[in-house]
Protein backbone atom coordinates (compact mmCIF):
# COMPACT_ATOMS: atom_id res chain seq x y z
CA UNK A 1 0.00 0.00 0.00
CA UNK A 2 1.18 3.38 -1.08
CA UNK A 3 0.79 6.35 1.86
CA UNK A 4 1.51 8.89 -1.27
CA UNK A 5 -2.77 7.92 -1.74
CA UNK A 6 -3.72 7.13 2.26
CA UNK A 7 -2.80 9.39 5.44
CA UNK A 8 -0.32 7.35 7.17
CA UNK A 9 -0.42 5.25 10.24
CA UNK A 10 1.84 8.05 11.67
CA UNK A 11 0.16 10.94 10.17
CA UNK A 12 -3.10 9.21 11.07
CA UNK A 13 -1.58 9.34 14.65
CA UNK A 14 -0.82 12.77 14.86
CA UNK A 15 -3.75 14.12 13.03
CA UNK A 16 -5.87 12.27 15.55
CA UNK A 17 -4.46 13.89 18.45
CA UNK A 18 -4.71 16.88 16.92
CA UNK A 19 -8.41 16.59 16.42
CA UNK A 20 -9.22 15.11 19.53
CA UNK A 21 -7.35 18.14 21.18
CA UNK A 22 -9.41 20.45 18.82
CA UNK A 23 -12.77 18.55 20.40
CA UNK A 24 -11.12 19.02 23.81
CA UNK A 25 -10.86 22.81 23.39
CA UNK A 26 -14.42 23.07 21.55
CA UNK A 27 -15.90 21.15 24.36
CA UNK A 28 -13.80 23.27 27.27
CA UNK A 29 -14.82 26.88 25.32
CA UNK A 30 -17.99 25.92 24.52
CA UNK A 31 -19.57 28.85 26.58
CA UNK A 32 -17.70 31.54 24.41
CA UNK A 33 -19.90 30.81 21.36
CA UNK A 34 -23.51 32.32 20.78
CA UNK A 35 -25.79 29.08 21.39
CA UNK A 36 -27.88 29.17 18.29
CA UNK A 37 -26.43 29.89 15.17
CA UNK A 38 -26.07 33.09 13.58
CA UNK A 39 -25.51 32.59 10.09
CA UNK A 40 -28.43 33.87 7.13
CA UNK A 41 -29.95 30.94 4.78
CA UNK A 42 -27.01 29.90 2.56
CA UNK A 43 -24.53 31.36 3.92
CA UNK A 44 -22.36 27.81 4.77
CA UNK A 45 -22.88 26.93 1.67
CA UNK A 46 -21.78 30.15 -0.58
CA UNK A 47 -18.90 29.86 1.69
CA UNK A 48 -17.87 26.63 0.16
CA UNK A 49 -16.70 25.86 -3.48
CA UNK A 50 -19.51 24.18 -5.78
CA UNK A 51 -16.95 21.33 -6.77
CA UNK A 52 -15.65 18.97 -4.88
CA UNK A 53 -11.49 18.85 -5.44
CA UNK A 54 -9.97 17.53 -8.16
CA UNK A 55 -6.76 17.57 -6.40
CA UNK A 56 -5.50 16.22 -3.01
CA UNK A 57 -5.66 18.90 -0.38
CA UNK A 58 -3.76 19.47 2.84
CA UNK A 59 -5.27 18.43 6.20
CA UNK A 60 -4.70 21.63 7.39
CA UNK A 61 -6.37 23.59 5.16
CA UNK A 62 -9.72 21.51 5.75
CA UNK A 63 -9.03 22.24 9.52
CA UNK A 64 -9.14 25.67 8.82
CA UNK A 65 -12.13 25.48 6.79
CA UNK A 66 -14.10 23.79 9.72
CA UNK A 67 -13.05 26.42 12.10
CA UNK A 68 -13.85 29.37 9.89
CA UNK A 69 -16.58 27.73 7.50
CA UNK A 70 -18.41 25.41 9.51
CA UNK A 71 -18.25 26.38 12.91
CA UNK A 72 -19.93 29.90 12.32
CA UNK A 73 -23.05 27.67 11.32
CA UNK A 74 -22.83 24.94 14.54
CA UNK A 75 -25.89 24.90 16.78
CA UNK A 76 -24.61 24.62 20.21
CA UNK A 77 -25.80 21.27 21.48
CA UNK A 78 -23.81 20.32 23.80
CA UNK A 79 -23.55 24.07 25.58
CA UNK A 80 -24.50 24.17 29.40
CA UNK A 81 -26.89 26.72 28.06
CA UNK A 82 -29.22 24.37 26.06
CA UNK A 83 -32.82 23.84 26.89
CA UNK A 84 -33.89 23.88 23.80
CA UNK A 85 -36.26 20.59 22.49
CA UNK A 86 -34.70 17.92 24.31
CA UNK A 87 -30.85 17.51 25.30
CA UNK A 88 -28.19 15.82 22.59
CA UNK A 89 -26.17 14.09 25.31
CA UNK A 90 -22.46 13.23 24.82
CA UNK A 91 -19.73 12.49 27.07
CA UNK A 92 -16.01 12.14 26.68
CA UNK A 93 -16.26 7.96 27.22
CA UNK A 94 -19.52 8.16 24.63
CA UNK A 95 -17.21 10.44 21.99
CA UNK A 96 -14.49 7.66 22.72
CA UNK A 97 -16.12 4.75 21.75
CA UNK A 98 -17.76 6.62 19.03
CA UNK A 99 -14.05 6.66 17.65
CA UNK A 100 -13.51 3.14 18.35
CA UNK A 101 -16.38 2.11 16.32
CA UNK A 102 -15.28 4.06 13.34
CA UNK A 103 -11.79 2.87 13.72
CA UNK A 104 -13.11 -0.78 13.43
CA UNK A 105 -15.26 0.24 10.48
CA UNK A 106 -17.11 -2.99 10.92
CA UNK A 107 -20.86 -4.26 9.37
CA UNK A 108 -22.57 -5.51 12.32
CA UNK A 109 -25.57 -7.33 10.15
CA UNK A 110 -25.00 -10.98 11.41
CA UNK A 111 -23.61 -12.48 13.97
CA UNK A 112 -21.13 -13.53 11.56
CA UNK A 113 -19.82 -10.89 10.03
CA UNK A 114 -18.01 -9.62 13.98
CA UNK A 115 -19.18 -11.67 16.65
CA UNK A 116 -18.46 -9.09 19.50
CA UNK A 117 -20.28 -6.48 17.91
CA UNK A 118 -23.37 -8.97 18.13
CA UNK A 119 -22.81 -10.48 21.71
CA UNK A 120 -21.34 -6.58 23.39
CA UNK A 121 -25.13 -5.49 22.04
CA UNK A 122 -26.95 -8.37 23.78
CA UNK A 123 -25.08 -8.11 27.00
CA UNK A 124 -25.76 -3.97 26.96
CA UNK A 125 -29.35 -4.10 25.71
CA UNK A 126 -29.82 -6.97 28.37
CA UNK A 127 -28.13 -4.88 31.29
CA UNK A 128 -30.42 -2.08 30.43
CA UNK A 129 -33.44 -4.24 31.45
CA UNK A 130 -31.94 -4.12 35.08
CA UNK A 131 -31.01 -0.55 34.60
CA UNK A 132 -34.04 0.77 33.79
CA UNK A 133 -36.31 -1.73 35.88
CA UNK A 134 -37.99 -3.34 32.54
CA UNK A 135 -40.25 -7.03 32.87
CA UNK A 136 -37.10 -9.71 33.10
CA UNK A 137 -38.76 -11.24 30.16
CA UNK A 138 -37.54 -8.82 27.78
CA UNK A 139 -33.74 -10.11 28.36
CA UNK A 140 -32.64 -12.05 25.50
CA UNK A 141 -32.80 -14.81 27.73
CA UNK A 142 -36.75 -14.62 27.72
CA UNK A 143 -39.33 -14.59 25.57
CA UNK A 144 -38.85 -10.97 24.15
CA UNK A 145 -35.44 -9.11 23.78
CA UNK A 146 -34.15 -5.98 23.58
CA UNK A 147 -31.89 -3.98 19.86
CA UNK A 148 -30.27 -0.64 19.29
CA UNK A 149 -31.65 1.24 16.32
CA UNK A 150 -30.84 4.83 15.02
CA UNK A 151 -33.78 6.51 16.38
CA UNK A 152 -37.34 6.42 18.36
CA UNK A 153 -38.75 7.16 14.97
CA UNK A 154 -37.29 3.59 13.57
CA UNK A 155 -38.60 2.00 16.49
CA UNK A 156 -42.36 3.01 16.11
CA UNK A 157 -42.05 2.11 12.60
CA UNK A 158 -40.85 -1.70 13.57
CA UNK A 159 -43.63 -2.09 15.90
CA UNK A 160 -46.09 -0.54 13.77
CA UNK A 161 -45.08 -3.04 10.93
CA UNK A 162 -44.93 -5.91 13.44
CA UNK A 163 -48.50 -5.09 14.82
CA UNK A 164 -49.68 -4.79 10.76
CA UNK A 165 -48.48 -8.64 10.36
CA UNK A 166 -49.51 -9.54 13.42
CA UNK A 167 -53.23 -8.85 12.88
CA UNK A 168 -53.47 -10.61 9.65
CA UNK A 169 -56.42 -8.11 8.05
CA UNK A 170 -56.10 -6.04 5.07
CA UNK A 171 -54.38 -2.57 6.47
CA UNK A 172 -57.18 -0.60 5.16
CA UNK A 173 -59.76 -2.22 7.94
CA UNK A 174 -57.05 -1.86 10.49
CA UNK A 175 -56.97 1.12 13.41
CA UNK A 176 -54.07 3.20 15.46
CA UNK A 177 -54.93 4.84 18.56
CA UNK A 178 -52.38 7.70 19.91
CA UNK A 179 -53.31 10.84 22.21
CA UNK A 180 -52.87 14.28 20.47
CA UNK A 181 -49.55 14.96 22.07
CA UNK A 182 -47.90 11.95 20.71
CA UNK A 183 -45.16 12.74 18.83
CA UNK A 184 -45.26 13.06 14.93
CA UNK A 185 -43.23 9.82 14.53
CA UNK A 186 -45.96 7.87 15.02
CA UNK A 187 -48.37 9.53 12.23
CA UNK A 188 -45.03 9.44 9.92
CA UNK A 189 -44.74 5.68 10.88
CA UNK A 190 -48.10 4.66 10.35
CA UNK A 191 -47.97 6.88 6.76
CA UNK A 192 -44.95 4.44 5.95
CA UNK A 193 -46.46 1.02 7.45
CA UNK A 194 -49.64 1.59 5.17
CA UNK A 195 -52.49 2.71 7.81
CA UNK A 196 -55.08 4.74 6.27
CA UNK A 197 -57.14 5.09 9.74
CA UNK A 198 -54.89 7.32 12.66
CA UNK A 199 -57.38 8.71 15.68
CA UNK A 200 -55.82 11.30 17.38
CA UNK A 201 -56.96 10.65 21.14
CA UNK A 202 -58.05 14.01 23.14
CA UNK A 203 -56.13 14.42 26.46
CA UNK A 204 -57.18 15.23 29.96
CA UNK A 205 -56.15 18.62 31.89
CA UNK A 206 -52.34 17.02 32.55
CA UNK A 207 -52.11 15.98 28.52
CA UNK A 208 -52.36 12.74 29.19
CA UNK A 209 -54.50 10.06 27.26
CA UNK A 210 -58.24 9.68 27.63
CA UNK A 211 -59.38 6.40 28.70
CA UNK A 212 -62.79 7.36 27.83
CA UNK A 213 -62.00 8.96 24.94
CA UNK A 214 -60.05 5.71 23.79
CA UNK A 215 -62.59 3.58 24.83
CA UNK A 216 -65.36 5.27 22.65
CA UNK A 217 -62.90 5.57 19.24
CA UNK A 218 -62.49 2.24 19.93
CA UNK A 219 -66.28 1.40 20.00
CA UNK A 220 -67.16 3.18 17.37
CA UNK A 221 -64.56 1.89 14.89
CA UNK A 222 -65.75 -1.65 16.17
CA UNK A 223 -69.34 -0.69 15.55
CA UNK A 224 -67.86 0.84 11.48
CA UNK A 225 -66.83 -2.85 10.98
CA UNK A 226 -62.81 -1.65 11.42
CA UNK A 227 -60.38 -3.12 13.81
CA UNK A 228 -58.41 -1.75 16.40
CA UNK A 229 -54.67 -2.76 16.11
CA UNK A 230 -52.32 -0.61 17.63
CA UNK A 231 -51.91 1.95 20.70
CA UNK A 232 -49.32 4.25 21.44
CA UNK A 233 -48.37 5.03 25.01
CA UNK A 234 -46.18 7.92 25.68
CA UNK A 235 -44.47 8.12 29.18
CA UNK A 236 -43.15 11.33 28.82
CA UNK A 237 -44.64 13.55 25.99
CA UNK A 238 -42.27 16.18 23.73
CA UNK A 239 -44.46 19.20 24.26
CA UNK A 240 -44.97 18.85 28.62
CA UNK A 241 -43.84 15.26 29.54
CA UNK A 242 -46.74 14.07 30.19
CA UNK A 243 -47.52 10.64 31.27
CA UNK A 244 -50.23 8.08 29.60
CA UNK A 245 -51.96 5.61 32.01
CA UNK A 246 -49.79 2.80 30.72
CA UNK A 247 -51.46 0.11 32.61
CA UNK A 248 -54.60 1.28 31.92
CA UNK A 249 -54.16 1.36 28.00
CA UNK A 250 -52.50 -1.67 27.94
CA UNK A 251 -55.38 -3.77 29.68
CA UNK A 252 -57.23 -2.24 27.01
CA UNK A 253 -54.95 -3.02 24.44
CA UNK A 254 -55.23 -6.76 25.68
CA UNK A 255 -59.04 -6.83 26.01
CA UNK A 256 -59.13 -5.67 22.16
CA UNK A 257 -56.41 -7.55 20.82
CA UNK A 258 -54.50 -4.35 20.01
CA UNK A 259 -50.74 -3.95 19.80
CA UNK A 260 -49.56 -1.97 22.86
CA UNK A 261 -46.20 0.71 21.91
CA UNK A 262 -45.04 2.58 24.36
CA UNK A 263 -42.99 5.69 23.35
CA UNK A 264 -40.30 6.64 26.17
CA UNK A 265 -37.77 8.15 24.23
CA UNK A 266 -36.81 11.20 26.87
CA UNK A 267 -38.15 10.10 30.20
CA UNK A 268 -36.77 6.34 29.55
CA UNK A 269 -33.17 7.54 30.92
CA UNK A 270 -34.89 8.52 34.07
CA UNK A 271 -35.62 4.94 34.98
CA UNK A 272 -32.60 4.64 35.89
CA UNK A 273 -33.72 6.39 39.21
CA UNK A 274 -36.12 3.50 40.79
CA UNK A 275 -38.43 6.73 42.28
CA UNK A 276 -39.56 7.43 38.50
CA UNK A 277 -40.59 4.01 37.42
CA UNK A 278 -44.00 4.28 38.85
CA UNK A 279 -44.47 6.93 35.76
CA UNK A 280 -44.06 3.38 34.08
CA UNK A 281 -46.34 1.14 35.67
CA UNK A 282 -47.90 -1.26 33.32
CA UNK A 283 -45.12 -2.78 31.17
CA UNK A 284 -45.56 -6.24 31.89
CA UNK A 285 -48.71 -6.20 29.75
CA UNK A 286 -47.34 -3.79 26.52
CA UNK A 287 -45.57 -5.17 23.72
CA UNK A 288 -42.77 -3.02 23.02
CA UNK A 289 -41.02 -0.07 24.31
CA UNK A 290 -38.74 2.28 22.88
CA UNK A 291 -36.32 4.90 24.49
CA UNK A 292 -33.25 7.29 23.66
CA UNK A 293 -30.26 7.05 25.38
CA UNK A 294 -29.21 9.88 22.76
CA UNK A 295 -31.36 12.24 24.75
CA UNK A 296 -30.71 12.25 28.16
CA UNK A 297 -27.96 9.34 28.62
CA UNK A 298 -24.59 10.69 28.10
CA UNK A 299 -24.79 9.03 25.05
CA UNK A 300 -23.84 10.75 21.48
CA UNK A 301 -26.53 10.52 18.69
CA UNK A 302 -27.79 7.76 17.16
CA UNK A 303 -28.51 4.97 19.98
CA UNK A 304 -31.99 3.99 20.69
CA UNK A 305 -33.27 1.11 22.61
CA UNK A 306 -35.93 -1.08 21.30
CA UNK A 307 -37.55 -4.09 23.20
CA UNK A 308 -40.31 -6.14 23.21
CA UNK A 309 -41.69 -8.78 25.11
CA UNK A 310 -42.32 -11.44 22.39
CA UNK A 311 -39.39 -11.54 19.75
CA UNK A 312 -41.10 -14.16 17.41
CA UNK A 313 -43.67 -11.69 15.88
CA UNK A 314 -40.79 -9.30 15.63
CA UNK A 315 -38.75 -11.71 13.34
CA UNK A 316 -41.44 -12.70 11.61
CA UNK A 317 -42.36 -9.18 10.31
CA UNK A 318 -39.11 -8.08 9.76
CA UNK A 319 -36.75 -11.24 8.54
CA UNK A 320 -35.84 -11.71 4.75
CA UNK A 321 -36.16 -15.20 4.81
CA UNK A 322 -39.21 -16.62 5.01
CA UNK A 323 -40.87 -18.31 7.98
CA UNK A 324 -39.92 -21.70 7.10
CA UNK A 325 -36.25 -21.41 6.47
CA UNK A 326 -35.69 -19.39 9.51
CA UNK A 327 -32.92 -21.16 11.50
CA UNK A 328 -33.66 -22.30 15.25
CA UNK A 329 -30.20 -20.83 16.30
CA UNK A 330 -31.93 -17.38 15.94
CA UNK A 331 -34.91 -18.22 17.58
CA UNK A 332 -33.50 -19.67 20.19
CA UNK A 333 -30.95 -16.73 21.24
CA UNK A 334 -27.95 -18.98 20.46
CA UNK A 335 -27.26 -16.69 17.35
CA UNK A 336 -28.60 -13.08 16.90
CA UNK A 337 -28.82 -11.60 13.54
CA UNK A 338 -29.90 -8.28 14.33
CA UNK A 339 -30.30 -7.21 10.60
CA UNK A 340 -33.83 -9.41 11.17
CA UNK A 341 -34.60 -6.22 14.31
CA UNK A 342 -35.46 -3.73 11.97
CA UNK A 343 -35.21 -2.37 8.70
CA UNK A 344 -31.78 -1.20 7.55
CA UNK A 345 -29.52 -4.51 6.74
CA UNK A 346 -26.14 -2.49 7.35
CA UNK A 347 -25.21 -1.45 11.32
CA UNK A 348 -23.00 0.48 13.15
CA UNK A 349 -21.72 -1.19 16.21
CA UNK A 350 -23.61 1.70 18.42
CA UNK A 351 -23.40 -0.76 21.88
CA UNK A 352 -19.61 0.28 21.94
CA UNK A 353 -20.09 3.53 23.13
CA UNK A 354 -23.18 2.50 25.71
CA UNK A 355 -20.98 0.32 27.04
CA UNK A 356 -18.16 2.99 27.80
CA UNK A 357 -20.87 5.09 28.79
CA UNK A 358 -22.33 2.28 31.50
CA UNK A 359 -18.68 1.61 32.63
CA UNK A 360 -17.27 5.35 32.97
CA UNK A 361 -20.12 5.94 34.91
CA UNK A 362 -21.51 3.04 36.51
CA UNK A 363 -25.36 3.32 37.02
CA UNK A 364 -24.69 5.46 40.12
CA UNK A 365 -23.45 7.73 38.44
CA UNK A 366 -25.81 8.05 36.11
CA UNK A 367 -28.71 8.00 38.84
CA UNK A 368 -26.56 11.13 40.37
CA UNK A 369 -26.68 13.00 36.60
CA UNK A 370 -30.30 12.33 36.54
CA UNK A 371 -31.17 13.35 39.71
CA UNK A 372 -29.37 16.55 39.39
CA UNK A 373 -30.86 17.51 36.41
CA UNK A 374 -34.65 16.64 37.66
CA UNK A 375 -33.66 18.59 41.02
CA UNK A 376 -32.59 21.72 38.86
CA UNK A 377 -36.06 21.85 37.09
CA UNK A 378 -38.12 21.51 40.22
CA UNK A 379 -36.06 24.61 41.50
CA UNK A 380 -36.47 26.05 38.55
CA UNK A 381 -40.50 25.61 38.20
CA UNK A 382 -40.72 26.22 42.21
CA UNK A 383 -39.15 29.95 41.28
CA UNK A 384 -41.45 30.82 38.27
CA UNK A 385 -44.52 29.23 40.32
CA UNK A 386 -43.43 32.06 43.14
CA UNK A 387 -43.69 34.61 40.96
CA UNK A 388 -46.60 36.40 39.77
CA UNK A 389 -45.80 37.39 36.20
CA UNK A 390 -45.36 33.43 35.10
CA UNK A 391 -47.76 30.48 35.39
CA UNK A 392 -46.75 26.96 34.72
CA UNK A 393 -48.48 25.18 32.10
CA UNK A 394 -48.22 21.41 32.88
CA UNK A 395 -46.85 19.31 35.35
CA UNK A 396 -42.91 18.41 35.22
CA UNK A 397 -41.90 15.40 36.65
CA UNK A 398 -38.43 14.73 34.63
CA UNK A 399 -35.95 17.72 33.84
CA UNK A 400 -38.85 19.93 31.74
CA UNK A 401 -40.52 22.51 33.08
CA UNK A 402 -42.94 24.65 30.55
CA UNK A 403 -44.83 27.92 32.22
CA UNK A 404 -46.35 31.14 30.09
CA UNK A 405 -46.19 34.76 30.81
CA UNK A 406 -49.30 35.70 32.85
CA UNK A 407 -49.72 38.88 30.21
CA UNK A 408 -50.30 35.91 27.48
CA UNK A 409 -49.28 34.69 24.61
CA UNK A 410 -47.93 37.96 22.95
CA UNK A 411 -45.55 38.88 25.85
CA UNK A 412 -44.50 34.70 25.92
CA UNK A 413 -43.70 34.81 22.30
CA UNK A 414 -41.43 38.23 23.38
CA UNK A 415 -39.90 36.43 26.12
CA UNK A 416 -38.79 33.10 24.05
CA UNK A 417 -37.26 35.73 21.13
CA UNK A 418 -35.32 37.78 23.40
CA UNK A 419 -33.68 34.41 25.16
CA UNK A 420 -32.82 33.07 21.97
CA UNK A 421 -31.73 35.76 20.28
CA UNK A 422 -29.28 36.73 23.18
CA UNK A 423 -27.06 34.44 22.25
CA UNK A 424 -26.92 33.37 25.85
CA UNK A 425 -29.35 30.15 25.84
CA UNK A 426 -31.97 28.23 23.60
CA UNK A 427 -35.21 27.46 25.03
CA UNK A 428 -38.42 25.94 22.75
CA UNK A 429 -41.29 28.12 21.90
CA UNK A 430 -44.44 26.12 21.67
CA UNK A 431 -47.94 26.05 21.06
CA UNK A 432 -50.47 24.06 23.92
CA UNK A 433 -53.85 24.30 22.24
CA UNK A 434 -54.07 28.15 22.18
CA UNK A 435 -51.60 29.01 24.95
CA UNK A 436 -47.99 30.16 23.68
CA UNK A 437 -45.60 28.65 26.34
CA UNK A 438 -41.88 28.03 26.69
CA UNK A 439 -40.34 24.89 27.18
CA UNK A 440 -37.17 24.83 28.99
CA UNK A 441 -35.57 21.67 28.93
CA UNK A 442 -32.76 20.86 31.61
CA UNK A 443 -30.62 17.71 30.79
CA UNK A 444 -27.06 19.16 29.00
CA UNK A 445 -24.14 17.18 30.02
CA UNK A 446 -22.68 20.04 31.35
CA UNK A 447 -25.36 22.14 32.82
CA UNK A 448 -25.15 22.74 36.79
CA UNK A 449 -26.94 25.00 39.32
CA UNK A 450 -24.96 28.09 38.33
CA UNK A 451 -26.19 28.15 34.43
CA UNK A 452 -29.86 27.54 35.86
CA UNK A 453 -29.37 30.70 37.91
CA UNK A 454 -28.15 32.42 35.03
CA UNK A 455 -31.09 31.49 33.03
CA UNK A 456 -33.79 32.60 36.02
CA UNK A 457 -31.85 35.80 36.16
CA UNK A 458 -32.42 36.28 31.98
CA UNK A 459 -36.25 35.00 32.47
CA UNK A 460 -36.70 37.97 35.04
CA UNK A 461 -34.70 41.18 33.28
CA UNK A 462 -36.43 40.09 30.07
CA UNK A 463 -39.64 39.47 31.32
C1 LIG B 1 -37.54 12.78 20.64
C2 LIG B 1 -38.77 11.97 20.63
C3 LIG B 1 -39.04 11.09 19.57
C4 LIG B 1 -38.19 11.04 18.32
O1 LIG B 1 -36.92 10.54 18.59
P1 LIG B 1 -35.93 10.21 17.38
O2 LIG B 1 -34.95 9.29 18.04
O3 LIG B 1 -35.33 11.50 16.97
O4 LIG B 1 -36.71 9.55 16.31
C5 LIG B 1 -40.15 10.29 19.67
N1 LIG B 1 -40.97 10.35 20.73
C6 LIG B 1 -40.76 11.18 21.75
C7 LIG B 1 -41.70 11.19 22.93
C8 LIG B 1 -39.64 12.03 21.74
O5 LIG B 1 -39.43 12.87 22.76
Amino acid sequence: MSYDLHMSPDDFRRRGHQMVDWVADYLENIEQYPVISQVKPGEVRAALPAAAPEGPEPFETVLRDLDEIIMPGITHWQSPHWYAYFPANSSGPSLLGELAAAGLGVQGMLWATSPAATELETVVVDWMVDLLGLPTEWKTTGRGGGVIQMSASDSTLVALVTAREQAAAPTDTLVVYASDQTHSSLEKGARIAGFSHVRSIRTDAQFALDLAALQQAITADRDAGLIPAFVAVTVGTTATTAVDPVRQTATIATREGMWCHVDAAYAGSAMICPEFRHHQDGLDLVDSYTFNPHKWMLTNFDCNLYYVADRRPLLDAMSILPPYLRNEATLSGDVIDYRDWHVPLGRRFRSLKLWFVLRHYGAEGIRRFIREHVRLAQDLAGRLEADDRFELVAPHPFGLVVFRHTDGNEATAQLAKHLNSSGRVAVTPTMLGDATAIRVSIGSTRTTADHVDQLWSMIGELA
